[in-house]
């Protein structure tokens, strides 16, 4: 199992992928380790299987991964502390019942939570996402409407 990726994850004739080298960060351990196979093995193959060779070929797309978990770290975070409090919880979830009831609304949200759950995208994608105004307003204004209904049982069936 990974616990994070070795500083040094090759030297002349060795190099390690898979789990014992970058990973995905809690998704897509099998994808993980068939990019980082092909990436070896394309090293290996067209530019030689030198320390170097790795430097060079091999370690821009290792790295690449664990800067992918930075952006998947924040993202985690960010979900984590939504499940902590019901009331953004629900905000959130009503969101994406708006969405996902208008056939011709953007499925940001839902896009982004599905991506999350499946680990289909790299995190810098769905991170690059969350950047949308419209979902943050959209957010707020449901936030608001959940606070607003624990006072007012009548606007919760309407969030
Ligand atoms: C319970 C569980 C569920 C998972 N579910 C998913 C999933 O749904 N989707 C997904 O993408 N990933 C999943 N993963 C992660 C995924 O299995 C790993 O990320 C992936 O298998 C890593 O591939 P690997 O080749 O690096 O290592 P491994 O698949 O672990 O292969 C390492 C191999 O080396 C062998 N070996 C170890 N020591 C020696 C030795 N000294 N000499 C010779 N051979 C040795 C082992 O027997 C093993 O066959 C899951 C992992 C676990 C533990």
């Amino acid at each position: 199992m990974n616990v994070g990726a070795p500083k040094t994850a090759f030297t002349n004739r060795v190099i390690m992928c898979g789990d014992s080298g970058s990973t995905r960060l809690f998704k897509d351990g099998l994808g993980a380790a068939y990019t980082m196979g092909k990436a070896a093995a394309k090293t290996a193959v067209f530019h030689g299987v030198g320390k170097e060779h790795f430097q060079e070929d091999y370690y821009p797309a290792y790295r690449e991964l664990i800067v992918d978990n930075r952006f998947g770290k924040y993202l985690f975070a960010v979900t984590d502390l939504i499940k902590t409090s019901s009331m953004m919880t629900k905000g959130m979830l009503a969101v994406v019942n708006d969405e996902q009831q208008d056939a011709e609304a953007p499925k940001t949200l839902s896009s982004i939570l599905w991506d999350m759950f499946t680990g289909n995208e790299r995190y810098k994608n769905i991170f690059l996402r969350t950047l949308d105004i419209k979902v943050h307003f959209a957010l707020l204004v449901k936030f608001a409407k959940v606070i607003a209904g624990r006072h007012d049982s009548t606007s919760r069936r309407n969030l």
